[in-house]
């Protein structure tokens, strides 16, 4: 679709429900039935940056900071490959008490294990991307966030999108399964500027592209600002499947947070992919990048029966394979 397609789609709300059963449709003759599930290690909240919409940014005062070291860090993922997950999804704050000495460490002790592994640690330099990749990390999530490069340096003081986008080609041409997303809802974005978030997923030829709606943080400039809508990040994520047919779309926690069967929508809606947390209670209500966020009383084990039954409950099946891109499916 050309920008002015997807602006049309995006701004008129009376064809919802034929866009999403397409994108429903293109889902299933390209990734199929089966859903990748990722486990997620919080594993630092300490952050060096101030997003004004993240409550992790390093001027928020009011909350517990933690880290997760190496050793908790193999155990939880230990934890995970017991319960059948095969990818681990290492996220945290931009925290640099992880330099590239321990982060390698790190990277080649869950590289024992056979699964694959996702980073989303934020930006790094091209050293520190290939060191990472050298020392066996399969994937890496970063969110553009948004193309709109006003929005972006209102959003983000003291970085930089040229950055960000740097970070971006340098993750692809590395090798790794590349993964980007954007916010919908943040203060003052524009349709327009949504349309050319998803021209860019195409452009960067993206492996994985996560969509959530943003939540306003109490703790934040934003604190006022209000939430973004629902079925509007559906729709971006759903005009993303049609889009890219083939890349892996998570059903974001973020939809969940903000619609109580958020992620089994959003699976029926063009995503294939859920990430349940699997470190302990102690530390998800911590991990707070947004208020209100889901399942921060559960345990793991909880959280994997409870997922699984949501999506056997929809005729779909938790896949068993790694989950990489479908063009790279050799690596399974
Ligand atoms: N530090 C890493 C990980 C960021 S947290 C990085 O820079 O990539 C993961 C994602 O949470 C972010 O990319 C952002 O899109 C999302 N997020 C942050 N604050 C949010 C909010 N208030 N509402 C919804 N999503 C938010």
């Amino acid at each position: 679709m050309n920008k002015q397609e997807l602006i049309d789609i995006l701004a008129d709300s009376g064809k919802n429900e034929l866009l999403f059963k397409e994108a429903d449709r293109v889902r299933k003759d390209n990734v199929g039935d089966e859903v990748y599930l990722r486990g997620l290690i919080e594993f630092s909240n300490i952050c060096k940056r101030q997003c004004k919409y993240c409550g992790l940014q390093s001027s928020n005062q009011n909350i517990e900071r933690y880290r997760i070291l190496k050793d908790d860090i193999i155990t939880y993922a230990n934890k995970a490959v017991d319960m059948g997950y095969r990818t681990i999804v290492l996220q945290s704050g931009e925290d640099d008490y992880y330099d590239t000495d321990k982060m390698i460490e790190i990277i080649q002790e869950l590289k024992k294990m056979d699964i694959a592994l996702t980073l989303s640690i934020g930006e790094k330099t091209y050293d520190e991307l290939k060191a990472f990749k050298d020392a066996g990390a399969d994937r890496y999530l970063l969110r553009i966030e948004t193309t709109d490069k006003n929005l972006y340096k209102e959003m983000h003081p003291n970085a930089s999108y040229e950055n960000r986008i740097r970070c971006l080609h340098d993750l692809k041409s590395l090798g790794y399964e590349t993964g980007t997303g954007c916010l919908v809802g943040l203060p003052n974005q524009t349709i327009s500027s949504l349309a050319e978030d998803i021209l860019f997923f195409k452009e960067l030829e993206a492996d994985m592209v996560g969509i959530g709606p943003f939540i306003p943080h109490e703790k934040t400039p934003l604190k006022d600002a209000p939430q973004g809508d629902f079925w509007l990040a559906l729709k971006v994520m759903a005009l993303t499947r049609i889009n890219l047919p083939d890349i892996n779309i998570p059903a974001t926690t973020a939809m969940e947070t903000i619609n109580p069967n958020g992620r089994i929508i959003a699976l029926q809606s063009g995503a294939n992919v859920v990430m349940p947390n699997v470190t302990s209670r102690e530390y998800r209500a911590k991990y707070e990048i947004y208020p209100g966020k889901i399942c921060i009383q559960e345990n793991p084990e909880q959280c994997s029966a409870c997922i699984k039954a949501k999506i056997n409950s929809i005729g779909r099946y938790v896949s068993e394979n790694k989950g990489f891109r479908k063009i790279n499916s050799d690596k399974n």
